[in-house]
């Protein structure tokens, strides 16, 4: 039988199995996409009512201009067929082409990327770059696919969807369960079709077109937002306690580059559970071992760690994850948003009422795009900027939109997080009837 000719309807699975096999177990349940979708529509409400916009105004800045689902079928290793579904939500694009990640998770659905191709939107404002927003995912669970299924899935979605992405129309990067490697399948695939166009995704290796800083950008913008914030409130970083969750791309550079300010990072953790040390875990050392984090420190569960008694509390690992139920639990300082929403629209209230402070997603994690867009610029004109030059413009684009929210939280007497969306949310709005439709 040809190698592509689809088998028996018995060798059909929505997804792989519990008990595939694969190179590692599948991850507990992460919270809904509804409730991400909630979170996010909350506070985007929240926001239009604060300053002044009709319903249909609401409506219009809030609603996606397109969406797109599709099946995406993979030939698995053991010869069986596996149908997945992906999706790309294109939220705005007046102030630039949409610009998100792709999110490779088995419970990403349509709901949770609407709400996070919003925030998009709102985080390519805040920090003034020419993107729009835009998310996308497919609902597979990676660490069950092999090396070849990977590819193949991510080569058939970019066959699926080409038509709505490209250097000027839709720009993809990576987020949870993607990385470089995802990328550069999707700049090859794209390639076949219309030719060189590296721009037409960021978070590529440096050899294929990708930015120096790329990688760690994310956390070491979050790293630099919290020295600013710190500065600004009188708190200290070195010697200050950290606590991340999430031990990826995002929380495995945020704690690298805050260690290296001199906080002490005593707990971090990734979906199985955490390590715990009080005098200070060597981060360093836990990127490069080799059995991850198991083993490495005395054990913590994801619930412990945020409870602890810390200064910073980084989640950075997924949405929701602190809800009306743990909120109360909370006891950090500060709860730095490394994640997209991490923090649900009540756990958020409960937290400002006992005084927490919140450093809103779409400015802690915004480095990643700040960077993103760094590597569109220099594969538009064919340039390559060293990592100084990478490093200076995250430095300064990031610190100015830090500036401002403090300044107009300040001024307003609001959270950090309605300064932000207010002035993301009124910079779209400009755009958007500048533009006209
Ligand atoms: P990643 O896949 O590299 O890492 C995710 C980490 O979180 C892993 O350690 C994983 O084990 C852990 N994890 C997953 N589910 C968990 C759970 N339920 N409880 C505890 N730990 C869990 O992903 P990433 O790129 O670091 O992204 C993390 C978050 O940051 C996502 O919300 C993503 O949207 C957001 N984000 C990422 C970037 C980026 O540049 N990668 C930029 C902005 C925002």
């Amino acid at each position: 039988m040809p190698a592509d000719e689809p088998t028996e309807p018995a060798g059909v699975l929505r997804r792989p199995r519990a008990d595939a096999e694969g190179p590692g177990p599948r991850p507990p349940a992460a919270p809904t996409g509804a409730r991400v979708r909630q979170t996010h529509d909350a506070f985007f409400a929240e926001t239009c009512r604060a300053l002044g916009y009709d319903d249909t105004t609401h409506e219009l800045l809030l609603l996606a201009s397109r969406e797109i689902s599709a099946e995406v079928p993979l030939r698995r290793d053991d010869g069986s067929v596996a149908v997945f579904r992906a999706y790309r939500v294109q939220h705005h694009n007046a102030r630039g082409p949409y610009k998100g990640g792709l999110r490779y998770h088995p419970d990403v659905d349509l709901d949770e990327v609407r709400g996070l191709a919003c925030l998009m939107t709102l985080k390519t404002a805040l920090v003034d770059i020419g993107f729009g927003g835009a998310k996308g995912g497919i609902d597979c669970d990676p660490t069950t696919l092999s090396r070849r299924e990977l590819e193949a899935l991510t080569r058939r979605f970019v066959q699926k969807l080409h038509r709505v992405l490209g250097p000027n129309l839709d720009i993809a990067a990576p987020d949870m369960g993607t990385d470089e490697q995802v990328m550069a399948w999707i700049h090859d695939e794209y390639a076949k079709i219309y030719g060189f166009a590296p721009a037409v995704v960021t978070g590529k290796p440096v050899p294929i077109g990708g930015s120096r800083g790329r990688v760690d950008a994310t956390g070491l913008g979050l790293a630099l937002v919290v020295e600013q914030v710190a500065a600004d409130r009188g708190l200290p970083v070195t010697g200050a306690t950290v606590a991340v969750q999430g031990f990826g791309n995002v929380g495995a550079h945020a704690a690298l580059h805050l260690q290296r300010r001199g906080a002490r990072v005593v707990a971090v953790s990734d979906r199985e559970g955490g390590v715990i040390d009080t005098e200070g875990l060597d981060v360093e050392a836990l990127v490069h071992r080799p059995g991850g984090l198991r083993g490495a420190a005395e054990p913590i569960t994801n619930d412990e760690l945020l409870a602890l008694d810390v200064d910073w509390l980084v989640p950075a690992a997924t949405g929701g994850v602190i809800d009306d139920e743990n909120a109360d639990a909370v006891r950090a300082g500060v709860v730095v948003e490394g994640a997209n929403a991490p923090v649900t629209a009540d756990a958020d209230a409960l937290l400002t009422a006992r005084g927490v402070l919140v450093v809103p997603d779409i400015l802690a994690n915004a480095g990643g795009v700040i960077v993103s867009h760094a590597e569109w610029i220099q594969n538009l004109q064919q340039l390559r900027w060293s990592l100084d030059e990478v490093q200076d413009h995250l430095r300064s684009t990031l610190g100015t939109a830090t500036e401002q929210v403090l300044a107009r939280a300040s001024a307003e007497g609001i959270s950090w997080r309605s300064a932000a969306y207010r002035i993301a949310t009124e910079r779209v709005h400009e755009a958007f009837f500048l533009g006209g439709f």
